[in-house]
């Protein structure tokens, strides 16, 4: 039996089929035509299922979804939309009520709220107003009482919004005229989905207590597998619901974006190969794209410090790492502080996880082992989630 696994990301859309031992068999991916279009999104979904070799079409069992937190739209009842798309990056991405109110401006009409990952699901079943809890919590949804924030249940939103339920959970069957135009397997069910970086966090093999997942993209992205629930928004700190745990997020500044400032993705090769990750630090460097930073410290005219700047490339690049090493270290240690488990492995993620180096020197400030993750693609993790069928 085959699970497919789609992810739907910023500017295209990836597709990874795993078999029953957990393995990926097959894969793709394709841009958007316009990144912020339902219509290009459906387009992708539909390129991707085309592109699935005949023999796996048949033994496909199982279909789930991940996008971009926080895109919201609404659609009619046929699920056409009614609206422009909210995208993640909206100046009101976190505020829910404010959104739906923007949203439902000037509409009518009006019938479902949708995730980007709903309107997809909607697609392929003919379902719509059920969502999964990962994508709801952008939009208001209390994970830890399970049920919606009491501002969003006035009867004029109160009927738009999704029923939730676990991520991963089955929606419905692939609705017929789709699994006989693309020869998929007639029994092949569709679940709710979840966000790119919760399918990334899977896709990375953590699934234990004190697992943590770090993210080295343009951001420095953390994620652990806790007991107890933590937030504390002036750090931008939350916890989502991971079957009976947290998962318990927090986002600095720093990052590969600091790095590309002074190298090349070559250059950064180059040079890390040259560094001797058992040498100590000399600076206490804060590297920092621009003044602010919210977590681990929370502080918005906060300085980047990356003085003194030594005249040897190597040893700068060095002192750079070592610097976002030592936040990383912050990090975790302030998530503890916050009241979440322990860190007792971490696993890497994103384009500066290729640095043998770097994580060495991370392995040194976190005193704990560091790996690198199982997968980078979130498509695997949606993947794996639908042939789990547990979150
Ligand atoms: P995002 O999706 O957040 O833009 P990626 O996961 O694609 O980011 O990672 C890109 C970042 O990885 C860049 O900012 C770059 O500086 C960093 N990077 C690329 N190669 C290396 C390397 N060998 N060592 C450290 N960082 C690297």
């Amino acid at each position: 039996m085959y699970y497919l696994g789609l992810d739907f990301g910023t500017s295209g859309a990836r597709a990874i089929i795993i078999d029953d031992a957990e393995q990926l068999i097959w894969s793709t991916q394709t841009t958007y035509h316009t990144a912020d279009s339902p219509h290009s999104w459906r387009d992708a979904l539909f390129e991707l299922i085309a592109a699935i070799p005949a023999p796996l079409r048949a033994g496909l069992t199982r279909i789930a979804i991940d996008g971009t937190s926080g895109t919201v739209l609404l659609t009619d009842d046929s699920f056409e939309p009614i609206t422009p798309v909210l995208m993640y990056n909206h100046p009101l991405a976190g505020q829910p009520a404010a959104k739906l109110t923007l949203l439902t401006k000037n509409t009518a009409n009006a019938r479902y709220l949708m995730h980007q990952v709903d309107y997809l699901n909607a697609q392929l079943t003919s379902v719509a107003g059920i969502s999964d809890y990962h994508n709801a919590l952008k939009s208001g949804y209390d994970v830890r009482a399970l049920k919606w924030q009491a501002e969003l249940c006035t009867p004029e939103f109160a009927r738009l919004l999704p029923t939730i339920v676990a991520p991963g959970t089955p929606i419905a069957k692939l609705q017929r005229r789709i699994a006989r135009h693309y020869n998929l397997n007639a029994n092949c069910t569709v679940h709710t989905g979840t966000t790119d970086s919760i399918a990334a966090f899977i896709a990375a093999g953590a699934t234990h207590i004190g697992m943590a997942v770090t993210s080295l993209g343009s951001t420095l992205v953390l994620k652990l597998l806790s007991q107890h629930y933590v937030a504390s928004p002036k750090h931008g700190v939350y916890s989502h619901k991971f079957g009976n745990l947290w998962l318990v997020g927090g986002a600095s500044n720093t990052g590969g974006a600091v790095l590309r400032q002074f190298f090349t993705d070559d250059e950064l090769i180059t040079y890390s190969a040259l560094i001797d990750p058992s040498q100590p630090a000399l600076y206490d460097y804060y590297p920092l794209p621009s003044p602010g930073e919210r977590f681990p410290v929370c502080d918005p005219n906060y300085q980047p410090r990356l003085t003194p700047r030594p005249d040897d490339n190597i040893v700068f690049l060095h002192e750079l790492l070592a610097g976002m090493a030592r936040i990383e270290q912050q990090g975790y240690a302030k998530l503890v502080e916050l009241g979440a488990d322990d860190v007792t492995q971490v696993l890497t993620a994103g384009g500066g996880s290729k640095n043998p180096q770097w994580q060495a020197i991370r392995a040194r400030f976190l005193n704990i082992p560091v790996n690198s993750a199982l997968c980078s693609d979130a498509a695997f993790g949606s993947a794996l989630m639908a042939k789990r069928q547990e979150l």
